[in-house]
């Protein structure tokens, strides 16, 4: 037998008992004739005592760091105590080892402050995974899996798996496409999600449909995404929006309790789409502050309408607002009294290259009751007055307002409020607020392909009073700059997010189910009727078999571990991930394949080396 116990399990109570440890050397300490070394596996760290009697065999097999390692000994109680560890009561007395396997040098030392930067720590993978930090993130994920299947199945969903060598399931990425042998010159796509596969098993009557699943997706990479991904991608038959949510709050509550022991009573907040732009700036708010967004000028139509036409910054001659498509402001609680040298520094921030404003306009909510304004030439102390008041400022606030065009000034007054919280310490990591967002807008428009594009995906169902206006109307839009005006602009998809604290965690759909109108939709998308048969002739031919209704959601699984993990980034939940150019440096992949592969995939390849 290699062990009796782990290095976690010992304490007082198996004082005096013989056993047996294996794992790897952490720290060899000698003292005089005596050696402690620490020994650890993957449930902790015990102490082992090397008496002066087996000083020679020691000498004769000197042991280093990350050696494997077997000891047997009685179990003794500490005279010096570590209170850091479980096991720190205890020791083994060792009576005899025996090293099971060497170890050269490690490249970093494997503990919680490693010496291993980024890259080394991701070239040396599965020596980073012995390390505590990495351990308990992957402990958590295996936790929030557990969580998701146990509430999954307790309520009737089944797990089934779907091929990955499929035809191109189109969730606006690229694919990865692998080429195929037998049929030279044809090429399988990996799946960006199951998403076709999901309504077909709803077709099959698999009326609850889930799995914890890999999809691909070849984009460039933003900061923090892989090319391959986990969802937890479910779909249920017979439903509506509400059964959907109700479904979904309830699982990642359920995932909250049994992950975190947090007790997520409340109902989540559900906001509009048009809300969460107008309110926010972006369509997934972090809502654990508020700092909401004021218009004062904006292009953006709320239920139609142009609300905000800059009636309080109007006509007072200040070119940059008279000009600005948008004019939008955040009243910052209790920083009022910043330094000229601290607005210059905001200031600087937005005119970075990613936010791209020419500059910011300040007002000071003095104590007094005054006000002070990098615009003071332009408004008058009652002007000020009037609009830091109409973004809800308080004495001692400080309002930031940005000018420019409507998308751009949008995003970056969402930016500068999310960074102000930031610093102002208003998006805890252990706090956490869920959302819903929901009544997406169906359609977006390209410039590009000058062509309407799903904003979910090509399944997604418009709301129900919504049908008519989609069916009635043809997609074609003579005047690509007055898209806005076309009806399909204003068709609200029956489509829903969730959010954690400024993150989408998942998203998903009331599904089209029936075949005219998923033409209608491939038409409107612009395909003609042979591609969105030879793409999806399946599919509209499984919906003339008695498709039911159905829906569902898939989550971002990597993204929801990191966040209950307190963590900035997924590739420390997952076991082996990819850099940010897409590259394995562990196995050194993408790389070359040899000739004969080539030959016998039919590939000539056409690369400047
Ligand atoms: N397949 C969708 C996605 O990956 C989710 C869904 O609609 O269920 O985003």
């Amino acid at each position: 037998m290699y062990r009796t116990h782990t290095c976690g399990e010992l304490r007082r109570t198996h004082v005096n008992e013989n056993v047996t440890l294996a794992g790897w050397v952490q720290t060899v300490r000698k003292f005089g004739s005596i050696t402690f070394i620490d020994l650890r596996d993957r449930y902790g760290i015990t102490q082992l005592l090397f008496g002066e009697e087996l000083n020679t065999q020691l000498d004769n097999n000197p042991l280093g760091r990350e050696f494997v390692l077997q000891a047997k000994g009685i179990v003794s109680e500490r005279s010096n105590k570590n209170t850091n560890i479980p096991t720190g009561d205890i020791e083994i007395k060792v009576s005899s080892f025996s090293i099971l396997n060497k170890s050269v040098t490690p490249p970093f030392t494997v503990q919680d402050d490693t010496d291993g930067g980024d890259d080394l720590r991701m070239k040396f993978r599965y020596l980073d995974l012995r390390r505590n930090a990495v351990r308990k993130n992957l402990e958590l994920r295996y936790a929030v899996n557990r969580a998701a299947r146990n509430y999954l199945h307790a309520n009737n969903f089944m797990d089934i798996e779907t091929p990955f060598l499929i035809k191109s399931t189109p969730e606006g990425a690229r694919d990865f496409v692998v080429p195929s042998r037998m049929n030279a010159g044809q090429f399988y796509a990996l799946p960006q999600s199951p998403q076709t596969f999901k309504q077909l098993l709803m077709v099959s009557g698999y009326d609850r449909y889930y799995q914890i699943v890999k999809c691909f997706r070849d984009e460039d990479l933003r900061a923090d995404r892989q090319p391959e991904f986990t969802q937890i991608d479910c779909e249920m038959s017979f439903v509506e929006q509400e059964d959907i949510l109700n479904m979904f709050e309830g699982m990642v509550k359920s995932i909250f309790k049994e992950v975190k022991g947090i007790d997520y009573t409340e109902k989540l907040e559900r906001m509009s789409w048009e809300d969460a732009m107008w309110n926010y700036g972006n369509d997934k708010p972090d809502i654990r502050f508020a700092m909401k967004i004021a218009n004062l000028k904006s292009a953006f139509k709320k239920d139609g309408q142009l609300i905000a036409t800059g009636e309080l910054i109007n006509g007072a001659n200040f070119g940059v607002f008279d000009k600005a498509e948008t004019v939008v402001a955040i009243a910052v609680p209790g920083c009022g009294e910043y330094t000229r040298k601290q607005t210059d520094e905001l200031t600087e921030w937005v005119k970075r290259p990613q936010i791209g404003m020419q500059g910011l306009v300040t007002i000071k909510c003095n104590a007094d009751g005054t006000f002070k304004s990098s615009v003071d030439k332009f408004y008058s102390e009652e002007k000020l007055k009037a609009i830091a008041s109409f973004t809800n400022a308080k004495a001692g606030d400080l309002v930031l307002i940005l000018a420019g065009t409507e998308e751009k000034t949008r995003k970056a007054i969402s930016e500068l409020r999310l960074e102000l919280g930031e610093r102002l310490g208003f998006r805890k990591k252990d706090e956490f607020k869920l959302l819903w967002v929901l009544d997406f807008p169906l359609f977006e428009y390209s410039e590009e392909d000058n062509r309407w594009v799903a904003r979910h995906h090509p399944f997604t169902a418009p709301k129900p009073d919504h049908i008519e206006v989609m069916i009635n109307n043809d997609p074609v839009i003579e005047n690509a700059a007055e898209y806005l005006k076309h009806p399909y602009a204003n068709i609200k998809a029956n489509a829903y997010d969730m959010v954690l604290n400024g993150n989408e965690i998942g998203g998903g759909s009331i599904r089209i189910f029936q075949r005219d109108l998923q033409e209608k939709m491939f038409a409107a998308l612009g395909m003609t009727k042979e591609e969105a048969l030879h793409k999806f002739g399946f599919l509209l031919g499984a919906f003339e078999y008695g498709a039911p209704p159905h829906g569902g959601i898939a989550f971002g699984f990597d993204r929801l571990c990191a966040i209950l993990g307190g963590s900035e980034s997924i590739r420390d939940f997952i076991a082996f991930p990819k850099n940010n150019s897409g590259r394995d440096v562990m196995l050194d992949a993408p790389s070359t394949i040899d000739d004969k592969q080539l030959q016998e995939l039919s590939i000539k390849l056409n690369v400047q080396s």
